[in-house]
């Protein structure tokens, strides 16, 4: 077999070999060895192979592991993450109790974790789903055909007095207190939200005539494409339970928020205050998710005061059942995502059918399909 030098004498940073080719090259290094006057020169290209063989087997050995791993085990290791496959029941990951296993699941703690998991997701069109506390969900008995990534970016800093930026899977609760007991006012109500920055970001979470959309500055999101973007408070729009991060198209998640807040001498009792109102009037040590229903708009009565006075509260549907305490609050007693979704249907068709007003629920269903 004719070769030349120039074959092997090239920089290593051009050798560009296709997997299929490294082996005739690696035995036409082998040939030249036997050639005495050529050895000093292709000695070194033989080795040169030996170790780009080396390599290529064992890079190629790995791949194959872990294709092979995705596709048996119950988890397996890629972008550096660990995901679970098809085990992760969503039960476990709300404030309700409810809900069958996804077929994906996945914990992130930074932002380039995050970023890794959606490009996962992303390269195999695989649907995925951004929680904090699913402590607004409700999931579906049947789970989730795609990815649930549960958000644990959980930093806190305080860049100047008053500006808190912090991570989206921070807890609200634990924000709330800090923010009043540093003495600064907006967020004393969030002590008693138990979902997390970004849950309570994306749904404009509020209480006792104070929202999160308040006390934000801006926020950091990333969008499904991977590109990072920082969005002022002046430009999201927000309303009861509403938000803009509602109708982004591309938003894949919400990351930091920064807050702005003015010193109060009085948040901690303020805070204090508004908790102990909740703990008495709502069922805090039950499986709930909270308002199932949003306050209507303009009448001047809640959900919870229709309920009651549609003569439902403390009402039971298979397992699932109204609180006696708190007649938005729909507990869980063992009941399956069925029964909750008929109680939630019989509650609105009673009211709508007695008062003429239609509940619109605050509640997210999470489809499994
Ligand atoms: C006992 C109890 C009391 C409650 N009291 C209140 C209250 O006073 N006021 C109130 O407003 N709510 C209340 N809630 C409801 C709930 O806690 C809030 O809506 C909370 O903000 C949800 O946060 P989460 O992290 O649990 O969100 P999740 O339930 O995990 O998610 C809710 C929605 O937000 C999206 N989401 C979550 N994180 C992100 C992110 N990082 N980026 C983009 N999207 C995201 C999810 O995809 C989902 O659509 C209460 C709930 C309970 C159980």
């Amino acid at each position: 077999m004719g070769f030349t030098s120039d074959m092997f004498v090239r920089p290593i940073s051009d050798i560009k070999i296709p997997n299929h080719d490294y082996k005739t090259i690696f035995k036409t290094a082998q040939q030249c060895r036997q050639h005495p006057p050529q050895i000093s020169l292709y000695a070194s290209h033989y080795h040169l192979m030996k170790r780009v063989h080396k390599a290529t087997t064992i890079t190629t050995t790995c791949i194959l592991k872990e294709e092979r791993d995705r596709c048996s085990s119950p988890s397996f290791t890629s972008h550096g993450l660990r995901f679970i496959r098809g085990k992760k029941l969503l039960s476990e990951l709300s404030t309700w109790r409810i809900g069958g296993p996804c077929k994906y699941f996945v914990q992130v703690f930074d932002r380039n974790q995050l970023l890794s998991a959606i490009r996962y997701c992303h390269e195999r069109s695989i649907r995925f789903l951004i929680i904090g506390k699913g402590s607004n969900c409700l999931f579906d008995d049947a789970g989730f055909d795609g990815c649930v990534i549960l958000n644990r970016i959980d930093f806190i800093e305080e860049t100047k007095p008053g500006i808190y930026r912090v991570g989206s899977g921070y807890p609200f609760n634990q924000l709330g207190v800090r923010c009043s007991n540093d003495g600064f006012t907006g967020l004393e109500f969030a002590s008693g939200v138990p979902g997390t920055v970004g849950g309570g970001a994306f749904m404009n979470a509020g209480a006792n005539g104070q929202e999160i959309s308040d006390a934000i500055y801006s926020v950091e999101i990333l969008q499904t494409d991977g590109r990072l973007e920082t969005i002022n408070r002046n430009d999201l729009a927000f309303g009861y339970r509403k938000s803009s991060f509602q109708d982004m198209q591309d938003l894949a998640a919400i990351v930091a928020v920064t807050f702005k807040l003015k010193p109060f001498p009085s948040a901690r009792e303020q805070q204090k205050e508004y908790l102990t109102k909740r703990r008495l009037s709502q069922p805090l040590g039950e499986r709930s998710a909270g308002s199932v229903f949003k306050n209507p708009e303009g009448i001047g009565v809640s959900a919870g005061e229709l309920i009651e006075k549609a003569g439902l509260k403390g009402f039971r549907l298979g397992n699932a059942k109204i609180s006696e305490m708190h007649a938005n609050f729909f507990i869980n007693c063992g009941s399956t995502s069925k029964d909750m979704i008929e109680l939630i249907n019989l509650v609105k068709e009673k009211v709508k059918d007695k008062f003429k007003v239609e509940l619109r629920e605050e509640i997210q269903y999470v489809s499994p399909i």
